[in-house]
């Protein structure tokens, strides 16, 4: 799950990160009045959406009057700022960050992320903050300096001095920015973080270490166990059938492509994209309705599937082993009777009770292209949606 930044930095404060003054604002006026509250000589407007790149696109604006602040808090509130982690439709701005103006010396880097290659939490930093990381690490590799962390001692502050002085944090502020990295560390592992991305650090002309951005992302089969964290979770950020999917506990993931895809197992719904993609064909979604589902989670599915304006075709492979073939099939013929099929439908099934499934499917008397085998199925629904 992911969160807006001025909520991200409402936790690093409450760790002992330091964080500029801000407020969040809904409107003009909110962001007026949070900016006379401030009380800064300058002040930053921050469109907050669930995405990077921001400032490029024209969502970050340094005001320096509250008449400034007005202005800008009426250009970006409400405006769709398409950002290179947005996508082509871009995401409209809600909410803003009213923030105080920093006098930057420097902008730095620091991610923690888990490496799955040690199996541990990895502290990455650079002097090359601001930019995007993923191009530091394509051109300047030699500038991303990187410390495993043991997960039972922790990131040690002798780990934490190496990473300054490799990114050449100035002296008498390193053991500011050792604190800070001391801090972050906490939060990642306390809240059980899968990101935690602070791009620019910076050092200030008044000497001292902030975070002017702050990207969190958790890990939702640990949200069970931080209610404070779900707290901040925004719907307006995420894909409604996504939403949809997870009130019936689906695991579902839009995608762009045109082919509809239900499965059960996230291992076969893995196989089918590939199988699809193979035969030049593109997927919709990735669609795990699970090994236990009932017909209801079934047609849930199905509707979820069938609200993609871009879907085109529908290609159901199921392996019946602990689901039953019949229980699918009754699913799919429920769901098409309540919000009706004018697309190409290929069924796969194979495993228990397919011969019922198949003769429910034949007697239902829908347009079914029935396939023998993961690779037919992917075949004929590729050529049908062509
Ligand atoms: P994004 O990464 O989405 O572009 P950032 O929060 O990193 O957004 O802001 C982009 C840039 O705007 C920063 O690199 C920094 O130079 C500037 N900036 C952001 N917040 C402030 C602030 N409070 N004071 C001064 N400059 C800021
Ligand atoms: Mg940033």
């Amino acid at each position: 799950m992911n969160i807006h930044e001025y909520q991200g930095k409402e936790i690093l404060r409450k760790y002992g990160v330091s964080v500029p003054n801000g407020k969040v604002a809904f409107t003009v006026d909110e962001a007026v009045e949070a900016a006379k509250e401030l009380g800064s000589k300058v002040t930053v407007v921050k469109a907050q959406i669930h995405a990077g790149g921001r400032g490029k696109a024209g969502g970050v604006k340094v005001a320096k009057s509250i008449d400034e602040v007005r202005t800008y808090a009426s250009e970006i509130l409400g405006k769709t700022l398409v950002t290179h982690q947005t996508g082509p439709e871009g995401k409209e701005v809600k909410r803003l960050l009213i923030e105080e103006g920093c006098d930057i010396q420097k902008e730095y880097y620091i991610g923690l992320v888990l490496d799955r290659a040690t199996s541990s939490v990895v502290m990455m930093a650079s002097e090359e903050g601001g930019t995007e990381i993923e191009e530091v690490a394509e051109q300047t590799p030699e500038k991303i300096f990187k410390e495993v962390v043991d997960p039972v001692v922790g990131l040690t502050s002798f780990q934490a001095r190496r990473l300054a002085f490799n990114i050449n944090i100035p002296k008498e502020l390193v053991n500011q920015a050792v604190k800070f990295m001391m801090g972050l560390y906490k939060v990642f592992v306390e809240k059980d973080c899968s990101i935690a991305e602070i791009n620019p650090l910076v050092t200030t002309g008044d000497g001292r270490v902030m975070a002017l951005d702050a990207k969190f992302n958790f890990d939702s089969n640990a949200l069970y166990r931080h209610k404070d964290i779900v707290e901040y979770r925004d719907l307006d950020e995420e894909d409604v059938k996504e939403i949809e999917a997870s009130k019936y506990d689906l695991s579902y993931i839009s995608l762009d492509g045109n082919i509809g895809c239900m499965v059960n197992g996230a291992g076969l719904a893995m196989a089918t994209m590939d199988i699809i993609k193979h035969y030049n064909g593109d997927p919709a979604n990735f669609l795990d309705v699970g090994g236990g589902a009932t017909a209801e989670k079934v047609t849930e599915a199905f509707k979820i599937i069938l609200s993609d304006q871009n879907v085109k075709g529908i290609f159901v492979n199921i392996f019946g082993g602990i689901m039953k073939c019949d229980i699918i099939a009754n699913g799919v013929v429920e769901a098409t009777k309540q919000v009706g099929l004018s697309l190409p439908l290929v069924v796969r099934l194979e495993g228990t009770n397919v011969e019922l499934g198949k003769k429910i499917l034949e007697e239902s008397g829908l347009n079914i292209t029935s396939a023998d085998s993961m690779a037919d199925g992917a075949e004929k629904i590729v050529s049908l949606v062509k």
